[in-house]
């Protein structure tokens, strides 16, 4: 079973209007039912369809998929307007014998959001342990997986509300397991952390991070690209040895965020850390601000100059009475302290334009793009597609129109 969603539905649904965006669904269902007989297709409103077919193997249904995304590719005729579109797809395979249309429909779900997370199609089967299920196995995998490239990253920009120019980006791991498929950030930092398999996956990453950074700078777009650094990692002598040492020889703009509950934990030799990487020149972001212990006398000694507030509060900001007045004394503390505010999780127009309002220097969310692979965030960069995502969103349609409509 795959669950399928049209790529950026919402804003065909502004563009077009709901009647009419419903009617592309029909179209979608028609295309792929003609295209590919042996599949049955229940489109499911919202942008999303159901499709269900039986096959060999997760293999065989790769190869659907494959079909699936195929079948798509021609341009959809719209009222005499031509559209691309395409589809973000999570699906599970079961035996037939044994499968249980709730849990196959929780699972591909299941399935389709991490795919949505990941701007990634994800596939797997119904027996397959949930990654982080089995942290032990993954930890002793994890080493084998970095050399063979089952790591990579994907970059999401943070993007000057007053400005409209990309700031810097921050970059977000990913395993692409043989087997389990994608594996989401979520479901293996914590073991890797308490299994000491942190700190190379962390050099790697910063290895990583500097070549691509090196690239976007000789294009042009010389600008930071932030790393997550473990709490564990602060505490570690050879760690920030040898982290200091890439960063020193790299030739490339990294800077670090981390969590304030990090430098509660062993504050000393915390804060000796992340002055000896401000020293080299790292630029330091206190990432999820809000979300967990917080402590005003630390973050004075902190020499971040970001400060980042946890998506926690910027999801709900348009919709709850407590949050805009807990986001809005977070920005004037944080510029009291001299440092500048990244609100992150920004999904909507209404949030955007809120935050903009409070003095929000700095914003990274959804709206703006998703965390997508190292070529397409090149691409972003070139096209400044920054600027559509942040102007209305009747002209963030138009201006975004080369991205799927056509001529
Ligand atoms: P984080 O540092 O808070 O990273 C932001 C997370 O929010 C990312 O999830 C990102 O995909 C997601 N996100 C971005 N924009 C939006 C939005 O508009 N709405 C919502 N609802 N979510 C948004 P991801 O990639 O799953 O990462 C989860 C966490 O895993 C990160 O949270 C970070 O703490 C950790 N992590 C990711 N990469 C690394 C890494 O390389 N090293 C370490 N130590 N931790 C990492
Ligand atoms: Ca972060
Ligand atoms: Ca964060």
């Amino acid at each position: 079973m795959l669950l399928a969603e049209i790529d950026d539905f919402a804003t065909l649904r502004r563009a077009v209007g709901i009647a009419r965006a419903a009617a592309v669904l029909d179209d979608v269902e028609a295309r792929i039912t003609a295209a590919i007989p042996a599949i049955r297709v229940v489109p499911m409103g919202r942008g999303a369809i159901e499709l269900s077919f039986a096959g060999e193997s997760v293999a065989s249904g790769a190869a659907m998929l494959d079909r699936v995304h195929r079948a798509m590719e021609p341009a959809f005729d719209l009222d005499g307007e031509t559209y691309r579109l395409s589809l973000r797809v999570g699906g599970v395979g079961a035996e037939a014998a044994e499968h249980d249309d709730v849990r196959l429909i929780e699972a591909a779900e299941e399935a389709l959001s991490d795919a949505r997370q990941a701007n990634a199609d994800v596939l797997r089967h119904l027996s397959d342990p949930v990654a982080g299920h089995d942290p032990f196995q993954l930890m002793r995998e994890l080493p084998a997986a970095i050399e063979s490239g089952q790591i990579f990253l994907q970059y999401q920009p943070k993007v000057r509300v007053r400005q409209q120019c990309v700031a810097s980006a921050e970059a977000l791991v990913r395993w692409r397991h043989p087997t389990r498929g994608l594996i989401l950030p979520g479901d293996f930092i914590e073991a890797a952390e308490r299994s000491n398999v942190i700190g190379a996956l962390t050099l790697w990453i910063i290895r990583r991070v500097i070549l691509d950074q090196r690239i976007i700078a000789a294009a042009g777009y010389d600008i930071p690209i932030f790393i997550n650094i473990s709490g564990v990692l602060l505490s570690d002598p050879g760690f920030v040895r040898d982290a200091c040492a890439l960063v020193r020889d790299g030739d490339a703009r990294v800077g670090f965020e981390i969590t304030e509950t990090a430098v509660i934990r062993d504050p000393e030799s915390a804060i000796a850390n992340l002055r000896a990487f401000a020293d080299i020149g790292v630029p330091l972001a206190i990432d999820d601000y809000g979300a967990g212990l917080s402590s005003l006398a630390y973050l004075k000694r902190l020499p971040a100059g970001e400060l980042k507030i946890d998506k926690l509060f910027v999801t709900q900001l348009t919709s709850s009475n407590r949050d805009p007045l807990i986001v809005r004394s977070t920005i004037d503390l944080a510029h009291a302290l001299d440092m500048e505010v990244t609100a992150e999780g920004v999904e909507t127009p209404a949030a955007l334009a809120l935050l903009g309002v409070m003095g929000c220097d700095m914003v990274q969310g959804y709206l703006i793009s998703r965390p997508v692979e190292f070529a397409a965030f090149r691409t972003f960069l070139q096209e400044e597609r920054h600027i559509a995502a942040m102007t209305s969103p009747r002209l963030s349609f138009l201006r975004n129109e080369g991205q799927w409509k056509t001529g």
